[in-house]
Formats: C-alpha cells, sequence, structure tokens
C-alpha cells in the first residue's frame, strides 16, 4: 500500500515535506512548490534535494510515488484574456521543471474551468494547452477528476477521456482519482468495483496514477468540493478503506487532503494534521471514532 497525504514545502523544501509526512508514517506524499493560489516560487536549493533524496531512502519514503500538484490558479480552459492562458501555460511548464529538477515525475492538474464558454470549448482550450506544456519534460500529468463546481472540465469521466484522447502525446497523461471530487460529481463509489469496471472501458485503469483518498461533507451528486476526515463523511470508512486496500490500485500512490483539526470545535486558531491517525486507520483497516481526540490530544502539548 502506498500512502500518503498532502504536506508543506517550506524553507526546507522538499526536505521538509519527506520530514512531515515521515512523521505520519507515510511512504510517499503530495506538495505543492510554494502557496497553491499564488505563483510566488523560491529557487529549488540542489542541495536540500539531495539532502531530502537521502532523507527519503533511509525512511521508506518512495520518491518515485511522490506527487506534486499544480497550483490552482493555473486555468487552461479559459482563453478568453490570451495574456492570462498564456501566462499558464509559462506557470505551468516551470512547475514541469522544478519537478524535474526535485526528481519527482507525477504531477497533478486540475484540468480547468470554463469561465463564460461551453465546457466543448473549454476542453478544446485545454487540449491546446497541454499540448505546449507536455512536450519537453519527463513527468506525467496526472489530471483530477473534479467536482463539477461552477463549469469545471473534467467532472465526468467522459470528460476525462475527451482530453487522453485529444492531446497529441496520450503517454504523457494519466487521471487522478479524487474519492470527493467523484462523489460530489455523481459517481456512487459504494460499488467501487462498477465504478472502476466503468472507468476501465472508457479511459483505462492503467492510467490512474494517483487517488485522493478523501471523504466527503455533502451528499451525492452535490457538486460542491468539501473534504471530510475519513469516515465522517458520506462515503464513510469502510468504502475508502476498500478503496485504499484495491488490489488494482496496488501500485497507485494514495494521498490524504482531508481538514486539519481545531484544538475544540470553535478555535481556529490552532489546527492539527489528521494525517498520521488516518494513515494508522488505513493500516489497521479499523476506524477510529474518536479520531478529533486522537489528533488533539497527540498535538496538543507536543
Ligand atoms: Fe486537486
Ligand atoms: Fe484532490
Ligand atoms: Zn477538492
Amino acid at each position: 500500500m502506498i500512502l500518503g497525504s498532502h504536506v508543506s514545502y517550506k524553507e526546507l523544501g522538499l526536505l521538509g515535506c519527506a520530514q512531515e509526512a515521515s512523521s505520519y508514517g507515510a511512504n510517499t506524499f503530495m506538495f505543492y512548490t510554494g502557496a497553491p493560489q499564488n505563483t510566488i516560487r523560491k529557487n529549488i536549493d540542489e542541495k536540500i534535494t539531495l539532502q531530502a533524496h537521502a532523507f527519503m531512502a533511509s525512511h521508506h519514503l518512495f520518491l518515485s510515488q511522490v506527487i506534486c500538484h499544480a497550483p490552482y490558479i493555473i486555468n487552461l480552459a479559459n482563453k478568453a484574456n490570451l495574456e492570462k492562458w498564456r501566462f499558464s501555460i509559462s506557470f505551468l511548464k516551470q512547475e514541469l521543471k522544478r519537478c524535474e529538477a526535485l526528481g519527482v515525475f507525477k504531477m497533478v492538474l486540475h484540468p480547468g474551468s470554463a469561465v463564460n464558454i461551453s465546457k466543448e470549448e473549454g476542453l478544446q482550450n485545454i487540449v491546446e494547452g497541454l499540448n505546449e506544456v507536455c512536450k519537453d519534460y519527463p513527468v506525467t500529468i496526472l489530471l483530477e477528476t473534479m467536482a463539477g463546481k461552477g463549469n469545471e472540465c473534467g467532472s465526468t469521466l467522459e470528460e476525462i477521456q475527451y482530453l487522453l484522447s485529444h492531446v497529441e502525446h496520450p503517454e504523457k497523461f494519466g487521471v487522478c482519482l479524487d474519492t470527493c471530487h467523484l462523489s460530489d460529481a455523481g459517481y456512487d463509489l459504494h460499488d467501487f468495483d462498477a465504478f472502476l469496471q466503468k472507468f476501465d472501458a472508457l479511459i483505462g485503469i492503467k492510467k490512474i496514477g494517483c487517488v485522493h483518498l478523501n471523504d466527503s461533507k455533502n451528499a451525492l451528486g452535490s457538486h460542491k468540493d468539501r473534504h471530510e476526515n475519513i469516515g465522517f463523511g458520506t462515503i464513510g470508512f469502510q468504502t475508502l478503506n476498500a478503496i485504499c486496500h484495491h488490489e488494482k490500485l496496488k501500485e497507485v500512490p494514495k494521498i490524504l487532503e482531508t481538514p486539519y483539526i481545531g484544538i475544540d470545535s470553535d478555535a481556529k486558531e490552532k489546527i492539527y494534521p489528521p494525517y498520521l491517525f488516518e494513515i494508522e486507520m488505513f493500516k489497521s483497516n479499523t476506524f477510529y471514532p474518536d479520531l478529533l481526540d486522537k489528533v488533539r490530544s497527540h498535538y496538543k502539548n507536543a
């Protein structure tokens, strides 16, 4: 089982990420190269990157399974403002270059949002954008399945399939399944084998390069995109645990993007990552009804 969470890339870059992931008992992780909502990025420190690789090698972390997430301000669907579209493309190229420098070869990307245009047009713009970025980098771009908030492209398997079948180099692309997004988009994951069968017929299981394992705060088909802690949402522990341990997804990294937990339910100033215990739940196939308390008491005095 390849399992980790989103971690933060701060002063120590990739080394900080690896140390944080290790503190959760993870064997992989996902990071943004800076704040996901902006494009301010520090240069990559080669020495720290080498230290990170060494740390990972000695702490059961698989570099080949590490995921970088592109910032969500990149929107390849929207070409109305050509300058912005060009900026998305050039920034994505820089991100791919950074990945290569870090030794990371999988990047998750939100396909884009069709603002004031039809989805068909949006999808066409995304294909064009993807054709421009993918060529020069040895990084696989994983298109994330979206919840269908607003006019998000990639909220149906057919749209993902459209993108993968229209890009010039389909071998450079794969898919990231986000369980919260899939459920919010209307895919019932409780019969996950039926879902996988459908996915396989349309796209091919081999294309799955990452799974975002999240519970959802909202009902099936709600198009909301609000992640919930594992076992506390509408998908539930049993289903998420079955996906986590699924034989056909054994080689695929699973990444938790569940919300941090407040020290008490209304104090927002101190929040703690749930990942150590959520990972433990999956490793032991056991739901913790007292997850929130476990997290609070673990970090309170740390
Ligand atoms: Fe995402
Ligand atoms: Fe996600
Ligand atoms: Zn989401």
